[in-house]
């Protein structure tokens, strides 16, 4: 039977998915009530460690800057978001998971039907597929995908060559 091969297989690209999935960033505020509206709106959300937080912008980086309603940051104090007031004097941290994306990568059992036996990988979670192909932001600000399920793919195939 070919079908317990083609499961070996599979559960092969879950475990080096899960290897070279990114951690998830959630950002973190210190809390007290000297924390910008801004950033209490974004405490606790969390991405994918390659993507952007999504901050509400500050009004004096909408006048002065040019950004919209949204500052897209790497993480707090992030220059490269092109914010001023919406980075100045900021405590926020960020606050890692190594296993955000790769708790979402599961394997579905093989199923044959006629001649063809058909495995799937599956990785769910919020962001996952920018997270696997990058992503684009207002201003021309780009991420780089993290290419962690086709790289899964290219490993295990390589071993079968
Ligand atoms: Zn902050």
């Amino acid at each position: 039977m070919v079908a317990p091969e083609v499961g070996r297989i599979g559960d092969k690209i879950a475990t080096q998915a899960k290897r070279l999935a990114p951690p998830t960033k959630q950002w973190v505020t210190v809390g007290d009530d000297r924390v910008r509206h801004t950033h209490v709106q974004t405490e606790g959300q969390t991405v994918p460690n390659n993507l952007r937080f999504k901050v509400p912008s500050m009004d004096w980086d909408r006048r002065h800057r040019g950004l919209g309603a949204y500052t897209y940051m790497k993480a707090p104090r992030d220059q490269t978001s092109r914010a001023v007031a919406n980075i100045k004097n900021c405590r926020c941290r960020t606050a890692s998971d190594p296993a955000g994306i790769s708790r979402g990568i599961n394997t579905r059992p093989p199923v044959v039907a006629g001649n063809r036996v058909t495995m799937t990988v599956v990785c769910e979670g919020d962001l996952v597929v920018q997270a696997e192909l990058g992503d684009v932001y207002p201003g021309g600000l780009v991420a780089a995908g993290a290419h962690f399920m086709a790289k899964a793919v290219s490993t295990v195939a390589a071993d079968y060559q």
